[in-house]
């Protein structure tokens, strides 16, 4: 990426001066060509507006600069011209809590003061960010602390992408203009794995994915994504056509009868319809395999009949199978598998050729591990009425 080039002047008395009803538009979160339609709209002339989306989107994206006075190969006027009409917002960091192992869990607040949670878990060689799609979910997983929250919002393009945006900020990821280059990536993964199912956010969240993924700012390649779904089907072979990630998919069980309990949204799309959709995915993205996750719930899916039947259905698929050990939260009606029964299942899946990594759970002590999440304010409530226990306060 080359430093910012001189000012381009421009005659900007051409320019209308007539300001925006309701308020500023946010450029963040806006495809290329939404931004374009935006400046255009707002009055930037159509010859120069694809240079001029060139250029800020550098500015936000890959120098992190959130005021449009500082980008200086814009003419003056047309600085003026932006901060009139546009912001450039993220949303709020309400607090953040360190934990013992490092993870780092973020508690960030949008418009409408809804909260959701946003988790970095740094690694030995890479840095994985797990972000939010929704406020509460409408799925009602019956192991997940998310799935007892209500759907609250769909988040916009420009919260999914802030939260990228905020953890850069946080870890200080930004170049620093004239220093040497890093090439070294903080946050070097992006997993759609916090709260809410993304499918049910497809626009916003294929939006979102596209600047994100886009080659002159935050330049995650789509390799480096990997959306997880509870598996809805109308829309695996969109994600595979309109964004192109990685795809994980929240499995859990081995019958319909099980997973119908587990992942309830199973009695719209059963094993066999979701299998069956999963087996284009591949070809349709050009991506790796598919991972299959798995979560150890003690005596509910976790026998060796189990492991088995997991192993004949998905023959055929290039997979892996995540095995998550069971993350507890106030409430919740199950319990995590024992470690030696853990091990007999991935022994049996990896014996049958497929990688089945064990997640190491991440951030506990923080309530940061997978399906924990849940926004505060909702915490304090179920604590206030005697729902539940309220996790480690904010840093
Ligand atoms: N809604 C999407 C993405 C968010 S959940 C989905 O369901 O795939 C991310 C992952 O965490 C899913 O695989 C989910 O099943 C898993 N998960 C949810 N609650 C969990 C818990 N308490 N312990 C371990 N994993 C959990
Ligand atoms: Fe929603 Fe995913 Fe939790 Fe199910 S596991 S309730 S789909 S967030």
């Amino acid at each position: 990426m080359t430093e910012p080039t001189a000012p381009i002047t421009q005659d900007v008395l051409t320019l209308p001066r007539k300001l925006p009803e309701g308020g500023k538009t946010n450029l963040v979160g806006l495809t290329r060509e939404q931004m374009r339609d935006a400046l255009i709209a707002a009055g930037t002339p159509e010859r120069q507006a694809k240079m001029r989306v060139g250029q800020i989107w550098q500015w936000i994206y890959h120098w992190g600069v959130r005021d449009f006075a500082v980008m200086t190969n814009l003419a003056k006027d047309y600085r003026a011209f932006l901060d009139e009409r546009f912001e450039i917002a993220v949303p709020e960091l309400v607090s953040k809590q360190v934990s013992a192992d490092g993870t780092r869990k973020y508690l960030v607040r949008i418009a409408g003061g809804h909260e959701v949670e946003v988790v970095y878990i740094p690694e030995e060689n890479r840095g994985t960010l797990c972000i939010s799609s929704q406020v509460g979910c409408t799925l009602t997983c019956s192991f997940c602390h998310t799935g007892t929250q209500k759907l609250v919002r769909n988040l916009t393009a420009a919260e999914i992408v802030g939260q990228v945006m905020l953890a850069r900020d946080d870890l200080g990821e930004w170049p620093v203009p004239g220093a040497p280059k890093d090439e070294t990536r903080l946050v070097s993964n992006v997993v759609l794995m916090g709260m809410g199912e993304p499918l049910y956010n497809f626009d916003n969240v294929r939006d979102a994915m596209k600047v994100v993924m886009d080659h002159e700012g935050l330049t995650l390649s789509r390799r480096r994504i990997t959306l997880s779904t509870s598996g809805i089907v109308p829309e695996i072979a969109k994600t595979a056509e309109e964004i192109g990630c990685l795809l994980a998919v929240s499995f859990h069980a081995t019958t319909d009868e099980v997973r119908d309990k587990l992942v309830p949204v199973n009695k719209k799309w059963n094993i066999e319809t979701l299998l069956n959709t999963l087996r284009d995915y591949p070809r349709l993205s050009n991506s790796e395999r598919i991972t299959f996750e798995y979560v150890m719930l003690k005596g509910v899916n976790d026998s060796d009949e189990d492991a088995r039947r997991l192993v004949r259905l998905i023959r055929g698929i290039p997979a892996k199978i995540n095995l998550i050990p069971f993350n507890e939260w106030p409430g919740a009606p199950y319990q995590r598998s024992d470690w030696e029964r853990i091990e007999a299942f991935a022994d049996i899946i990896y014996k049958a050729g497929y990688a089945s990594p064990i997640r190491t759970p991440r951030g506990e002590d923080i309530m940061a591990a997978c399906g924990q999440l849940k926004s505060a304010t909702e915490r304090a409530r179920r604590e206030k009425t005697g729902l539940g226990k309220a996790a480690p306060g904010g840093a």
